[in-house]
């Protein structure tokens, strides 16, 4: 992969990113494609709305259709017919959280399948074997999670386990590399830590020490903890990060995370919130949050949001978004994930322009004004 910082401005970066399907520029928002399509669009709707990369799910691709399939039809790009980037998680976030009795040991995580109840058992090199059959274009390690809050002592084995695995698997990705496989493919490691400076600075000092990473991901955050938590825990981390490697903010967030953490140094970020909160009526907007289910949408003839360049704000009222919603429409689910993946987009590259005019503190003022804040 190829990387360059562009521009600074007030701790923002906007970054170039090229890889074997696209250029990236950042900061960049990843929609989640967990069974190899962002939930109710396609591919030609990604592209039309200029997306570079987005997100798959390794557990759940693995376990249905599984990556050996995927692999015969040329990995995720020929599958799915995205032909832009791929970034896939290592599994092991879904292992712990969807499957029952997951239980991690020095070595990796054993779990039952949702689907069928069938035993796996995830590795750092199993979970890079896997990755390497999708041919995603960024691929995660295996990293140990632990639920917050929790015990220093396991917070501190969590860390330990993790940094090992990351160094079992970098190791297995240069073997690999030199016999062929996964030539074209990145990695990335996960800092973990909870929100304790001392164990963040530890995870982040021994995992940017591997400098064969291609960039670095700040994950278990998000979970519950308030936002300030998030926002000063990014803001410590990334000064022991490197400033020539890309650094992703895993599962997060609001517009409003976006924008703190952009701040704050992140370049990448991933989310279900879009297309999760638009099939359940919530809408993103310029001017904050919109419920399309309330009643006073009924009959309003307007847009979702009138400065919206989305297909569904060029083309449909919110009266009709409200039908369809209280029918319960399929058509309500692809025109709301639309909109909101859009939305979500359209900020990034705003943010973005802001960042390249050296334009961020007021770019920020007038996201916050917008919104009344
Ligand atoms: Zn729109």
């Amino acid at each position: 992969m190829k990387f360059q910082i562009d521009k600074t401005s007030n701790g923002a970066r906007a970054c170039t990113i090229e890889t074997a399907h696209s250029t990236i520029l950042t900061p960049v928002f990843m929609p989640v494609g967990t069974q190899g399509t962002v939930k109710a669009l396609d591919a030609n709707d990604m592209l039309e709305m200029g997306a570079k990369i987005i997100l798959g799910n390794t557990y759940h691709l693995y376990l249905r259709p599984t990556s050996k399939l995927i692999k015969k039809f040329g990995g995720l790009h020929g599958f799915s017919k995205f032909p832009n980037s791929f970034l896939t998680d290592s599994g092991g976030f879904q292992a712990f959280s969807l499957s029952d009795n997951s239980k991690p040991d020095e070595n990796g995580i054993m779990f039952k399948s949702h689907i069928d109840g069938s035993k796996h058992y995830f590795t750092p090199q199993s979970v890079l074997d896997t990755q390497y059959e999708l041919n995603s274009d960024i691929m995660m390690i295996l990293d140990d999670l632990v639920a917050l809050p929790n015990t220093n002592e396991r917070i501190k084995k969590s860390i330990e386990r993790t940094t090992k695995w990351a160094k079992e698997a970098i190791e297995y990705h240069m073997e690999q590399k030199a016999k062929g496989v996964g030539v074209h493919q990145n990695i990335f490691a996960i800092i973990q830590g909870g929100t304790s400076k001392e164990f963040r600075k530890l995870s982040a000092t021994q995992l940017c020490a591997l400098s064969d990473f291609d960039g670095f991901a700040i994950g278990g955050l998000s979970v519950g903890e308030p936002n300030q938590d998030m926002y000063d825990t990014v803001e410590w981390t990334t000064q022991f990060m490197p400033e020539n490697k890309p650094r992703y903010l895993m599962g997060v967030g609001t517009p409003e995370d976006l924008i703190e953490n952009i701040e704050r140094g992140v370049d990448m970020f991933d989310c279900v919130m879009p297309t999760r909160n638009a099939r359940n009526g919530t809408l993103f907007t310029s001017f904050g949050r919109l419920n399309i289910k309330k009643a006073e949408f009924k009959e309003d003839i307007k847009p979702i949001d009138e400065s919206c360049g989305c297909y569904t704000c060029k083309n449909f009222t919110r009266a009709y978004l409200n039908h369809l919603l209280r029918a319960g429409e399929i058509t309500y689910f692809r025109l709301a994930s639309l909109h909101n993946i859009y939305y979500y987009l359209d900020l990034m590259r705003e943010a973005r322009s802001a960042i390249l005019n050296d334009n961020w503190v007021e770019f920020k003022k007038e996201f916050y004004a917008k919104r009344g804040k």
